[in-house]
C-alpha cells in the first residue's frame, strides 16, 4: 500500500516557469532543468511499475530526510519486515565503468551513482538506529530507460535494469508479513520528520521584473497574443482554453514565483498583460478568491493554504 506519493519537485515547477517566461537561463541552468524533466519522466515511470508490488508492503516515494545534518533523499522506501531502498536513474544511451569510475561511451566522465546509493543507505541506517528500530536494509540503484545499456558492470553491483523490473517485483513480493503495525509505526515516524524544502536544489535569483508577462498556451507555451472572446486559442498549436481557465492559471504561477506579491486586480492585469476588461478579472477573482479589506488596500487570497500549490 502506498503511504506516500510523488509530488512534482517544486524546484522543476519554477524553473519550468521561468523558461517559459524567458527567463535568461545559462546552459547550466538549462542543462538543470532537462535533468530534472528526465529525473521526474524516470520516477513517473517507476511509479507506474508500483501497483504490481504486493500490498503488503508499505511504500513511501520522494523521502527528504536528514541524520546529523546530512540531507538526503530517498526515491523509494519499500517496508516490510526489511526495507527496500530505490534510486531511480533515466539515464539514456551507453556507459561503460571502469575500476570506481562511469564513463559515458566517449569517454566523459559522470558521478557514480552507486556512491550517492550508499549515502543514502547508510544515513537511513543509522537514521533508524536512532529513531529505535533495527531494519536490514537493502539498496537498489534501478534503471528505468529501455535505451540504457552499461558495459563491464561487474555481476555484485546493486543495479536493476530495465528488463529485469518485473521479476525483481515478483520476487520482493515473496513471504512478506501481514503484520503491519510496527511497519506503520515506522512509516509515519518517517513521514513526520521530513524537510519540507530541499536545501539540495539550486534556483537562480529572478525577478519579477525579469520576466515576460502574458498568458501563454498551456501545451506548447507559445504566448497568446489577444484576447477578444472568452476562449483563448493558441497560434501555434491552435489549444483552445476558456479565459476563466487561463487567467486561474496564470494567476497559480504567479503565486508559486512570487508568493509574497499580492494579488490584485491590477497586479492580475499586469501580470497576464492580454485581458483588457478589469471587470472580467474582478468577476474571476470574485468567485475564486477571497476579498480581503476595501477600496485601496484590497487585495485577494486563496480560500485556503493548500488551494494554490495543488
Ligand atoms: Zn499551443
Amino acid at each position: 500500500m502506498i503511504i506516500k506519493h510523488r509530488n512534482e519537485p517544486n524546484v522543476l515547477i519554477i524553473m519550468r516557469l521561468l523558461n517559459a517566461r524567458r527567463y535568461r537561463l545559462s546552459a547550466n541552468e538549462k542543462n538543470y532543468l532537462s535533468n530534472l524533466e528526465k529525473g521526474w519522466k524516470g520516477e513517473k515511470k517507476f511509479d507506474e511499475c508500483q501497483n504490481t508490488f504486493s500490498n503488503d508492503w508499505i511504500i513511501l516515494n520522494d523521502l527528504l530526510l536528514e541524520h546529523h545534518n546530512n540531507v538526503f533523499q530517498i526515491d523509494t522506501l519499500l517496508i516490510n519486515e526489511n526495507l527496500h531502498l530505490f534510486e531511480v536513474k533515466n539515464y539514456e544511451g551507453d556507459f561503460y565503468i571502469e575500476d570506481d569510475k562511469w564513463f559515458t561511451l566517449s569517454g566523459a566522465e559522470v558521478k557514480n551513482p552507486l556512491f550517492q546509493l550508499k549515502r543514502s543507505e547508510s544515513l537511513l541506517r543509522r537514521l533508524q538506529q536512532s529513531l529505535g528500530f533495527n531494519y536490514s536494509i537493502q539498496a537498489h540503484l534501478i534503471f528505468i530507460n529501455p535505451s540504457f545499456f552499461l558495459y563491464k558492470a561487474p555481476l555484485d553491483l546493486p543495479i536493476i535494469f530495465p528488463s529485469q523490473i518485473n521479476r525483481m517485483i515478483n520476487e520482493l513480493n515473496m513471504n512478506l508479513s501481514k503484520s503491519k503495525d510496527k511497519h506503520l509505526q515506522f512509516a509515519k515516524h518517517l513521514f513526520s520528520i521530513q524537510l519540507k524544502e530541499s536545501p539540495l536544489h539550486f534556483l537562480p535569483k529572478y525577478s519579477y521584473n525579469q520576466l515576460k508577462k502574458g498568458i501563454y498556451c498551456a501545451i506548447c507555451y507559445t504566448f497568446i497574443n489577444s484576447c477578444n472572446k472568452s476562449i483563448l486559442v493558441c497560434p501555434k498549436c491552435g489549444h483552445k482554453e476558456k479565459v476563466e481557465s487561463a487567467i486561474l492559471r496564470s494567476i497559480k504561477e504567479h503565486t508559486i514565483l512570487f508568493p509574497k506579491r499580492k494579488i490584485t486586480i491590477n497586479a492580475v492585469q499586469e501580470w497576464c498583460k492580454i485581458i483588457e476588461s478589469k471587470k472580467t478579472i474582478r468577476r474571476i477573482l470574485s468567485k475564486h478568491f477571497i476579498l480581503k479589506n476595501h477600496g485601496k488596500s484590497s487585495y485577494y487570497e486563496y480560500p485556503s493554504e493548500n488551494s494554490a500549490s495543488e
